[in-house]
């Protein structure tokens, strides 16, 4: 079974409501053997919204909040008990690039990502769970600000925000297929132990990071398995001080911010060592830089705690793709393998780490890149360089991941065009987060966290509009999203 007709099997008929737990499983049991047996058809009680939204991580909530302050009676589907997604837990010790400040030299200082995403960052400080835009005091050419989250602060201030605006809230639920009328998505089918139910919406965003609702849909996508997956841990009983006396000894720190951290200023709240482990990591005790090359472990953390590493990231190259549950088994197993060995690490060589505990891991193992979803419009990498704008920009961006190495035209910005959001060939869906974006060293930049939220409030806000004027999204006029995202304080800079 080829992965069109997989998407096919899994986009289901008003006759044929239900879904596969997963997409893995009817393909390796296709694999594996010819056994099947017949799932009953079932009667599914059905829920009618304007807007559904499956998955609150990084940029479903602030499509939901967008789409409900629109007035769009709105569903948001979340399979873990809490939202915030990768932001929480991913590897974000940077978690920055709202702004375009001091990375390149005569470059306008500006504010580039605003609107909900900001709102997020304003509300966190006002409970101490962020450092905000830190900028950084050494090592300023790969990013120039940090801005450092409290991540359990974070589910919380986003739960409030998302149930604040009027969102209907669905955690502990999985969305595991969807109901498809020809090209059209009427509804999808959402699990929890409440039972199986039927949502029903006029518009809908796939937030999902994998992708999954856009392939339950039927949507054409691929699997490029192009980058490591990772379990990022926090470690407590630590030094920051100790951290950074150690790397600098051995002449190896590449970046640091100083801010906030437990009330008080001037902190060391980032600090980077040279992650690649080949460069000014060399003169590293023997014994500590073979022991992080071998776990993928990378020198940078981020905190605004005393006594405390937000995110050591820990990375393991899968043979294939994450969406393969029983590879993703194994990967687990040796992710978490690989936190043990790192606590030894920073134990055994790190001044003032001497009795470091795993404070927190993440609760699965977390993805860069699953299913990527093919849209009307695939940003290129020139796009991203050249600092290209376009007719239907509906945000605009100034980070890449790979700076000073790749950096976007005479430290500008770049615009994602509305066009990149919407699902090709399906009337009322769209897409934002890890999915969209097919070239690797576009992705590099599209893919950040900050990108993402600016690309859930676009698809939020469309969505609400779709639901309001009965359109699909490729009819729904630029000039009244443009307006509507810049009353809610997105920033341009294009006409
Ligand atoms: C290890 C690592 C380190 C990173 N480091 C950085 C960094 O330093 N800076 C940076 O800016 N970016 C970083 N990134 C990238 C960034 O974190 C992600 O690209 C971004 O957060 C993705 O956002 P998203 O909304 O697409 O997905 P997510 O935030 O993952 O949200 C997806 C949500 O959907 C839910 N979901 C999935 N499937 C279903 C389903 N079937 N039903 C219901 N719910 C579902 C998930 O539980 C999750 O909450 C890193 C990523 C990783 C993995």
């Amino acid at each position: 079974m080829n992965r069109h007709e997989f998407s096919r099997l899994m986009s289901m008929s008003e006759q044929a409501v239900g879904g596969g737990a997963t997409g893995s499983t009817p393909r390796n049991a296709a694999n594996a053997s010819a056994d099947y047996c017949e799932e009953p058809a079932k009667r599914l009680p059905v829920r009618r919204f304007d807007v559904v939204i499956a998955g609150a991580g990084t940029a479903g909530v602030v499509a939901a909040v967008a789409a409900a302050r629109q007035g769009a009676k709105t569903a948001l589907i979340e399979a873990k008990g809490y939202p915030g997604g990768m932001v929480t837990e991913g590897g974000t010790a940077r978690h920055s690039f709202y702004t375009l400040w001091k990375a390149f030299p005569g470059v306008k200082k500006r504010h580039v990502v605003r609107g909900i995403p900001q709102e997020i960052i304003d509300r966190l400080l006002m409970v101490g769970g962020t450092t905000g835009h830190v900028e950084m005091s050494e090592g300023y050419d790969y990013d120039s600000v940090c801005t450092a989250i409290d991540v359990e602060l974070y589910k919380l201030t986003v739960f409030e925000m998302l149930d604040e605006a009027g969102v209907h809230i669905f955690v502990n639920s999985l969305l595991t297929g969807a109901i498809a009328d020809g090209s059209r998505l009427r509804g999808v089918v959402v699990e929890s132990r409440s039972g199986r139910e039927a949502f029903y919406a006029k518009c809908f965003v796939d937030c999902t990071a994998y992708g999954d609702l856009a392939a339950y849909a039927g949507a054409e996508y691929t699997e490029p398995n192009d980058y490591p997956v990772a379990n990022s841990i926090s470690l407590a009983n630590v030094s920051m001080e100790k951290y950074y006396n150690f790397l600098k000894k051995y002449g190896t720190v590449t970046q640091l911010a100083r801010g906030p951290r437990s009330g008080e200023d001037d902190q060391i709240v980032r600090l980077d060592g040279d992650s690649r482990l080949d460069g000014s990591s060399a003169n590293l005790p023997e014994g500590f830089r073979e022991g992080a090359k071998k776990i993928g472990m990378s020198l940078v953390t981020a905190t605004t705690h005393d006594n405390y590493f937000m995110f050591i990231k820990i990375n393991f190259k899968m043979p294939v793709s994450p969406t393969d549950r029983d590879a993703v088994a194994k990967a687990e197993l040796e992710l978490r393998r690989r936190q043990a060995e790192a606590v030894k690490l920073f134990r055994e060589y790190v001044p003032g780490c001497e009795k470091a505990f795993i404070a927190r891991t993440s609760p699965t193992l977390c993805i860069r890149r699953g299913r990527l979803i093919k849209c009307d419009y695939d940003i290129s990498h020139e796009d991203v360089i050249e600092g290209r704008h376009f007719d239907d920009d509906v945000m605009v961006y100034g980070f890449h991941d790979m700076a000073p190495r790749l950096q976007i035209a005479k430290g500008g910005t770049y615009g994602i065009p509305y066009r990149a959001l919407r699902v090709a060939r399906i009337e009322n869906l769209l897409a934002a987060g890890m999915m969209i974006t097919s070239d690797h060293r576009a992705h590099m930049s599209t893919r950040n966290t900050v990108c993402c939220m600016g690309q859930g409030q676009a698809v939020g806000t469309t969505a609400a509009l779709c639901a309001a004027n009965n359109c699909g999204t490729r009819d729904l006029r630029y000039p009244i999203l443009r307006e509507t995202l810049e009353r809610a304080g997105v920033y341009f800079e294009s006409k």
